[in-house]
């Protein structure tokens, strides 16, 4: 086992990382920019290193300054978090040059499943089912109206090297197809420098519903059911469960073990999400996220297992720790995303946290960096706070989300809180019948 881990993150994941290292007997080192010397990681950690200057580019995002990092303290691996470097294939590359562990999967694997037409052909290879689409990139207009005669309209076209819901566009029809398409290619182009984008047909109320799977690149491979995360804005989560209020014990195991075989074949090391429309009982696979989500507290809660315990665990060499038999669906569990953000537009919205105070009791936890008296930095993601209740059913855990909120005061800035207030009443939210498009549809009914 590792004596000492770096993780190259901040926030709240780089706690949550850091809690794991500590209950293991593990040392950690925090990594900061110098817009970060105050953050709580860095007080939390063993041992900190300031590697730059507050841009990302500069700092959490450069392999000089994280290798050196950890070749200064001697620590013995890296755990990435989510974002920022955690899907970075030369990353990976580079960490394992330096004699270093990476707490994740492959270079392979992340190469294979970051490029999203790669992942959908090796998706179907594996037996998993996936949306209709065009047959790998689409190289120009006349392409793209071809795909979409044969897949049939409305369709969205979608960026090859994608992430985080950007550079996609939907075309209603062939006469929006054009402006949709090449939209597509410059937004691609800008965000990911690579202009290449695919099309797949446009599902009008699909659920998003998500698989969590674990491999210990051994060929052994389980999954830890699902999670629903279809209330989105901007094709950016919000709102996440588990289980998915829609999925019935049969087509859990039935997708379930379709993602647990499949991880076994790849001999995928990890854990990692097996992303799926969900549309009339059918399941279409859309992305695999190689890494840990932001949302994996609601499986941590209903199946009582640490799964960042278990990312260093499968690390270091280890088996899985657990079977598919072992892993039972406990309760219901739901997280919500806590932004510095101003309704209704969202507008980021840093600043000095005046008062802070963190709700408790039973079915509560609060996954936070913040702290009375905290000034939260411009340059970083406007997640500030993941607040995950558990309870014995769906009504107690949106009761006691409620509950929870209530007792939430984040003084000073303004969040996404009166958003999760506001969802509460709506009687979709508490029958969970909703779709992705719900909460666009939504806020524009309710802020216009
Ligand atoms: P990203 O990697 O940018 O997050 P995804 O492929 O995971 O992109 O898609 C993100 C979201 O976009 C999905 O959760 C869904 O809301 C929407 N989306 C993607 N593909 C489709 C599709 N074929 N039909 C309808 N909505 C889609």
């Amino acid at each position: 086992m590792f004596d000492k881990i770096l993780i190259a993150n901040r926030g709240e994941i780089a706690l949550r990382v850091i809690r794991a290292c500590r209950e293991m007997g593990i040392k950690s080192v925090a990594v900061h920019s110098t817009a970060d010397s105050d953050a709580m990681h860095v007080r939390m950690a063993d041992e900190a290193v300031c590697i730059g200057p507050p841009s990302s580019a500069q700092s959490y995002l450069s392999f000089p300054a994280v290798l050196s990092a950890a070749e200064i303290t001697g620590a013995q691996a890296i755990h990435p978090g989510y974002g920022f470097l955690s899907e970075n294939a030369a990353f990976v590359q580079a960490i394992e040059d330096h004699g270093l562990t990476f707490i994740g999967p492959s270079a392979e694997h992340i190469r294979m499943m970051g490029d999203k037409i790669t992942a959908k052909e090796t998706a179907k290879e594996l037996g998993i089912p996936v949306v209709p689409g065009s047959e790998g990139g689409v190289p120009n207009l006349a392409a793209a109206k071809k795909a979409a005669a044969e897949m049939g309209y409305p369709v969205i076209i979608k960026a090859t090297a994608g992430g985080g819901g950007r550079g996609m566009k939907v075309a209603e029809n062939e006469k929006s197809l054009e402006s949709a398409f090449t939209t597509a290619r410059s937004e691609a182009k800008a965000a990911f420098g690579n202009d290449e984008v695919y099309m797949e047909k446009y599902l009008q109320r699909p659920r998003h519903i998500e698989i969590q799977v674990f491999g210990d690149g051994q060929g052994g491979g389980v999954h830890l059911g699902e999670r629903d995360c279809s209330l989105q804005r901007r094709h950016q989560k919000v709102f996440e469960e588990a289980p998915g209020p829609c999925i019935s014990p049969e087509e859990r195991k039935r997708i379930g073990e379709i993602c647990a075989n499949a991880i076994g074949k790849m001999g995928y090391s990890g854990a990692g999400t097996i992303e799926f429309l969900y549309e009339d009982g059918e399941f279409y696979f859309i992305e695999m996220n190689t890494r840990l989500q932001v949302e994996h507290p609601v499986t941590e809660a209903i199946f009582g297992q640490d799964l960042v315990r278990e990312q260093i665990l499968v690390a270091a060499g280890n088996k899985l720790s657990f079977s598919q038999d072992d892993l039972k669906i406990n309760g219901h569990a739901i997280e919500v995303r806590i932004n510095a953000e101003r309704l209704p537009n969202f507008a980021p919205c840093p600043g000095k946290i005046t008062q802070y105070h963190a709700p408790g009791g039973l079915g509560v936890r609060m996954d936070s960096a913040l702290y009375d008296g905290y000034k939260i930095p411009p340059y970083y993601d406007s997640l500030i706070g993941k607040l995950i209740v558990h309870g014995r059913d769906r009504p107690e855990a949106l009761a006691r989300l409620q509950r929870a909120l209530g007792e939430l005061i984040v003084d000073g800035i303004d969040t996404t809180v009166p958003l999760f207030h506001a969802l509460l009443a709506e009687p979709d939210v508490q029958t969970g019948d909703y779709n992705i498009h719900w909460l666009e549809k939504w806020l524009d009914r309710t802020f216009g």
